[in-house]
């Protein structure tokens, strides 16, 4: 991987994590409890409830993946060997990087 490459991975590592940023703090807003009287009848309470389980596991996994990115940018600075997979040594293919970052393996091997 040469600078330039690095140097634009690490602009949408940037802008990924700015994006799931800005999600979770939506969703954050959607999960807040709803108060037992509020004028909502049973059926859409079930329903936000419902909601509020997806919303709520989203916010958990874009939070992991906010930290895996952060992560990324680290070794993307320190790690000598970013890029290359872990298991097999091969180098993973830039467009695989791009689409997602965080991942150490390359594409056979993630399989
Ligand atoms: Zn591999």
């Amino acid at each position: 991987m040469d600078d330039k490459q690095k140097e634009e991975l690490k602009k949408k590592i940037k802008i990924e994590i700015e994006h799931l940023t800005m999600l979770v703090d939506d969703l954050k807003e959607t999960v807040a409890p709803v108060a037992p009287d509020a004028a909502i009848g049973r059926l859409s309470r079930l329903d936000t409830m419902l909601n509020q389980g997806i919303n709520k596991s989203s916010i958990s996994q874009s939070r992991e993946r906010i930290l895996k990115l952060g992560d990324t940018l680290k070794r993307l600075d320190k790690d000598p060997f970013f890029g290359e997979c872990e298991e097999c040594g091969e180098t993973i293919s830039f467009a695989r990087l791009l689409a997602l970052p965080e991942s150490r393996f390359c594409i056979e091997c993630a399989e």
